[in-house]
């Protein structure tokens, strides 16, 4: 592995969150989120203003920690023998944008996208829903792949909102995190109570939850699990 011009702490921490982001990968296969070379993480370099994120068309099984790619929080290359994920640009303006975010996931799993597709919250009618989102996962603008346009959708519709999930219209799914591990949970379970929530409907009315039940167990598990 090269480690470019980075040196020190900012090296060891690259090494490290190389391994990280190459074995969430394992993640998105295991639980059916992605095909072929459809989906990403990324996580944040501690300490510095820089990302490491999946190479651009390798598929799943050939990613090492070496073939991650390392880029400033402007997408360009700083270290790595592959070019970065085509959604480099959306992963890097939600880091220079939301400060709290150390992890990003992208897929287009089916039944989250389909919702997308859409254009159609999934309404909060489950209590893991409460748990995780908080409320509905909303769905965000349409926007096309490269520029600023899908991060811009990803920050204006998840400022503000509980939930770390947004549903980019006719695209696909976007989760953040306090850590790269956090974001991927995010992801499993958005396509989770996407599909259960799709099931429901198809069999009768779905059955909203209290507002103040929805507060009430947002709260307890974030309280328990402390995952932000
Ligand atoms: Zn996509």
């Amino acid at each position: 592995m090269t480690n470019g011009g980075l040196t020190g702490t900012i090296s060891d921490s690259v090494a490290r969150i190389r391994q990280e982001v190459c074995r969430l990968h394992e993640q998105l296969t295991r639980w059916e989120l992605v095909t072929w070379t459809s989906g990403n993480v990324s996580a944040r370099v501690p300490g510095a203003d820089l990302m490491v994120i999946k190479p651009s068309g390798v598929s799943y099984d050939d990613l090492t920690p070496e073939s991650m790619v390392v880029t400033t929080l402007d997408g360009d290359v700083v270290d790595g023998n592959h070019s970065p994920s085509s959604d480099t640009d959306a992963h890097a303006y939600v880091y220079r944008h939301m400060p709290q975010v150390n992890g990003v996931v992208h897929t287009h799993s089916p039944y989250a996208t389909a919702w997308a597709a859409r254009d159609e919250a999934i309404p909060c009618v489950l209590t893991a829903m409460a748990d995780e989102f908080g409320g509905e996962i909303p769905v965000g603008p349409f926007a096309l792949i490269g520029g600023d346009d899908i991060g811009k959708g990803i920050v204006a519709t998840l400022e503000g909102h509980r939930s770390p999930a947004v549903l980019m219209r006719n695209h696909g799914v976007f989760t953040i995190g306090a850590s790269a591990k956090a974001a991927v949970k995010a992801a499993v379970m958005c396509e989770d109570v996407a599909r259960t929530v799709h099931i429901a409907r198809a069999g009768g009315p779905l059955v909203p939850i209290e507002p103040q039940h929805i507060d009430a167990l947002y709260e307890r598990y974030q309280g328990v699990y402390g995952q932000r």
